[in-house]
């Protein structure tokens, strides 16, 4: 087959698995997330709303973002409501309160079947939801309520098809190919949930990271061995030697500047990509992410006075690069 065919293949698949991924980031980040205005219809009044909220702060069901914790996953998944304790005078809503947060769930990656506009809720037609053509027909705009339709849908998917070409391109249709795509997917996820709201999921992190080692395992060619066993002690490396650094960073910042400046989601994030890209690799990602994280970060300074960049763009810029160009990389600065 004609080369032009396959990267055009390629593409068209690409921008197919991007409109998904814009899915996975409009979604994945959105379930088990409460808003204080959720709880606005019960408790009456703006006060009451941000006295409940304090009080579910408090006793461990969600953080101050609005995120769900851990506690109440458990009592939902063991459907055991009856474990829903709140104290004072919330007490006797108790239910209504649960099923609020329970709700919360119900959006998930595979839940609704069917894309919906974020504006005014109705669903995509399937003939609006062609990647970047639909985006391009339509003008950016919802057909229904004419609101504008963020530019990063069509470029998530440019982007994705994109990148699996540049893929391709390096390594043909190989293991590597298939797996480094996948791992491209998650890094594309993580890094639009990272910039909406500085968490990456566990989804991604820990569920890449078993993923990369059972992958690991399958194509120890991954690796550079034929040894099953040799592949699966690189990815395990990989993990010590990507979620270790992160973590030894952040409590090193920890120290100097008083506070948090590596968050947990980072540490799993480079954990899974060195599940997958072995530890040479994540060790070469932990000292190039830096640059790039120093560029946009004093950028970001400058121009909104932002405090806060997160961490996971710039790990997975570094990891794509280190995926096409990290031999090169290493040969570079041992042999050179
Ligand atoms: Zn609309």
């Amino acid at each position: 087959m004609p080369v032009i065919i396959l990267k055009s293949i390629i593409f068209i698949f690409g921008a197919l698995i991007g409109s998904f991924l814009n899915v996975c980031i409009y979604r994945m980040p959105r379930s088990g997330k409460v808003e204080k205005e959720d709880f606005l219809k019960i408790s009456g009044s703006q006060e009451h709303a941000d006295n409940l909220w304090q009080d579910l702060i408090a006793s461990g069901y969600i953080d101050e973002d609005g995120f769900v914790e851990g506690k109440f996953r458990k009592l939902r998944k063991k459907k055991k409501e009856e474990g829903f304790l709140l104290e004072g005078k919330y007490a006797k809503s108790k239910k209504q309160i649960f099923d609020i947060i329970n709700k919360s769930f119900e959006l998930s990656v595979d839940k609704p079947k069917r894309s919906f506009c974020p504006h005014c809720q109705k669903q995509v037609l399937w003939y609006d939801n062609i990647p970047m053509l639909s985006y391009l027909a339509l003008s950016g705009r919802c057909r229904f309520c004419k609101k504008q339709i963020s530019f990063r849908y069509f470029f998530v998917e440019f982007l994705t098809a994109a990148l699996l070409v540049v893929l391709y391109g390096y390594f043909g249709l190989s293991a590597k190919f298939f797996i480094y795509s996948l791992l491209t997917c998650a890094l594309i996820a993580a890094t639009f949930i990272d910039f909406d709201f500085q968490i990456i999921p566990d989804e991604i992190t820990l569920g890449g990271l078993v993923v990369g080692m059972i992958l690991s395992i399958i194509f120890p060619q991954l690796h550079d061995t034929p040894l099953r066993m040799h592949a699966l002690m690189y990815s395990l490396l990989g993990i010590l030697c990507g979620g270790g650094s992160i973590y030894l960073i952040g409590r090193f910042g920890e120290i100097l500047f008083k506070k948090e400046s590596m968050g947990g989601g980072d540490v799993k994030f480079l954990a899974m990509i060195g599940a997958v890209l072995g530890w040479q690799f994540a060790l070469l990602i932990f000292f190039l992410a830096p640059f790039f994280g120093a560029v946009v970060g004093i950028i970001a300074r400058l121009t909104k006075g932002a405090e806060v960049i997160p961490y996971g763009p710039y790990l997975s810029l570094a990891t794509f690069l280190v995926i096409i160009w990290g031999n090169n990389i290493l040969a570079y600065l041992f042999y050179f």
